[in-house]
């Protein structure tokens, strides 16, 4: 039906001149759409469930500007904040009372959270991290997981051998092998790949960090024991316990992952919703710690614009919304609707799928293995999601461009939003092979 109707010349066009002006023609290049082929619609606007594009396209949208659109996109109070905040100016370079606001609501939320640095990215709070890490334990190595994204800084940019723990190799040109070199890794779920990689470097790590629910291998939740088990290992070995909930945090719970499974970190990484649809990140945790940073401590950091007002209103007013009752339970509510639903129309349709949600995130893999990990995530048939994604697309439905990244929902989203993405699954997942 839509489908017959479809066009997009204009963002054609856009992202031809695009290409020439700019490296692939993005900004990030998540928004590309090299591993589902064919090339980005360029929006134009955005409000609540939807986008639309310049050649007037609406979609309903599951990708929520990769996490941070929770509450709707534009939503009038975030807006309105906004506009008030706007006209006191946009950048202080010195302290204001809504950090003070937002630091207040981050640290009663986040159980793990006793003080809090503001930073402009979730980027910027991973390496930022990291640095502390180093600090506080004197030692250099630190665990991270193969599939896990922990933002683009030199040392979180390994990949790992297949399936096993092993030393880091960079995966991108201009990486030093000196600085991947302390960085190890290890399968997602795999409790006794961590314990070797103490056993054989004993007194060198500074500790694990991780997603505790994993958002950029597609959306693979942790199995039971996985969360407690890493907390129990990375101290016994006097390492820290880091959870990057930059995707997860106020997403899988208002208190984030870390208050869904009850497991305190001793360090978190917050971004994406914290700011509301504007640069924010965050670091934060045991106070022993965050007083290393400086200006409280030596470890340095720092940035001209973090903690700046607008961003600042714009995350205070998004947590003001989703502190509100009944949120959490509705997104869950939605979410599960959306996938299950989805997962049952692909069995229906005779494909091999299996899917995960846990909140408001949800994920489907076209495999009949039930992803746990990296490696089980591969087994995906790629080119039929680049199929599925592009049907949907045609069908006004918006999903992350790549099987490898989990889909967002938001309070906008209805029941009849779910009922036509469910309607525009079946088709485009009866006619695809
Ligand atoms: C998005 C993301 C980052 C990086 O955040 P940016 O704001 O894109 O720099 C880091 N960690 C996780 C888990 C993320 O999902």
């Amino acid at each position: 039906m839509v489908a017959q109707a479809y066009k997009n010349t204009k963002s054609q066009e856009i992202f031809s001149q695009a290409k020439n002006l700019m490296p692939g023609g993005v900004s990030s290049p998540v928004r590309a759409f090299k591993s589902v082929g064919g090339e980005p619609v360029v929006f134009d606007r955005v409000n609540g469930a939807y986008a639309w594009d310049i050649d007037g396209n609406r979609y309903i949208d599951y990708v929520g500007t990769w996490g941070p659109a929770i509450v709707g996109h534009a939503h009038p109070e975030v807006i309105e904040a906004l506009h008030k905040c706007l006209d006191k100016g946009t950048s202080f370079g010195a302290p204001c009372v809504l950090e003070n606001q937002l630091a207040e609501m981050v640290i009663a939320a986040v159980p793990s959270i006793e003080m809090v640095r503001f930073v402009n990215s979730g980027t910027e709070a991973c390496m930022s991290v990291l640095r502390l890490m180093r600090a506080f334990t004197g030692r250099d190595k630190v665990i991270k997981f193969e599939g896990c994204y922990h933002g683009h800084a030199d040392m979180f940019l390994v990949k790992a051998g297949s399936g096993v723990a092993t030393l880091g190799l960079p995966d991108s040109p201009g990486v030093p092998k000196s600085t991947t070199a302390s960085t190890l890794t290890a399968p997602y779920n795999d409790l006794e790949a961590v314990k070797k990689l103490f056993a054989e470097n004993p007194d060198q790590i500074s500790g694990i960090i991780l997603e505790p629910v994993v958002g950029n291998a597609g959306c693979i939740v942790p199995k039971p024991g996985f969360l407690e088990g890493l907390k129990e290992v990375a101290h016994a070995n006097g390492a820290l316990l880091v959870f990057d909930e930059v995707m997860t945090g106020f997403r899988i719970a208002y208190g984030g992952a870390q208050e869904k499974f009850g497991i305190t970190p001793d360090l978190t990484c917050l971004g994406k919703i914290i700011g509301g649809g504007l640069p924010v990140g965050a670091y934060g945790g045991r106070k022993d710690i965050m007083e290393m940073v400086a200006p409280a401590g030596p470890m340095y950091q720092a940035g001209t614009l973090s903690g700046n007002p607008l961003a600042m209103t714009a995350g205070i007013k998004t947590l003001e919304i989703l502190n509100r009752p009944g949120t959490y339970e509705q997104l869950d509510r939605i979410t599960k609707k959306l996938a299950d639903g989805m997962l049952a129309i692909a069995h229906e349709t005779g494909h091999a799928a299996t899917g995960n949600q846990i909140s408001a995130m949800f994920g489907m893999f076209f495999t009949d293995r039930q992803v746990y990990n990296y490696e089980d995530a591969k087994t995906c048939d790629t080119a039929k999601f680049g199929k599925f994604h592009r049907g949907m697309l045609e069908h006004g439905v918006y999903l992350a461009p790549s099987q490898f990244e989990a889909g967002f929902t938001a309070i906008a989203h209805s029941d009849e939003d779910i009922a036509a993405t469910l309607t525009a699954a079946r088709a485009v997942l009866s006619e695809i092979k």
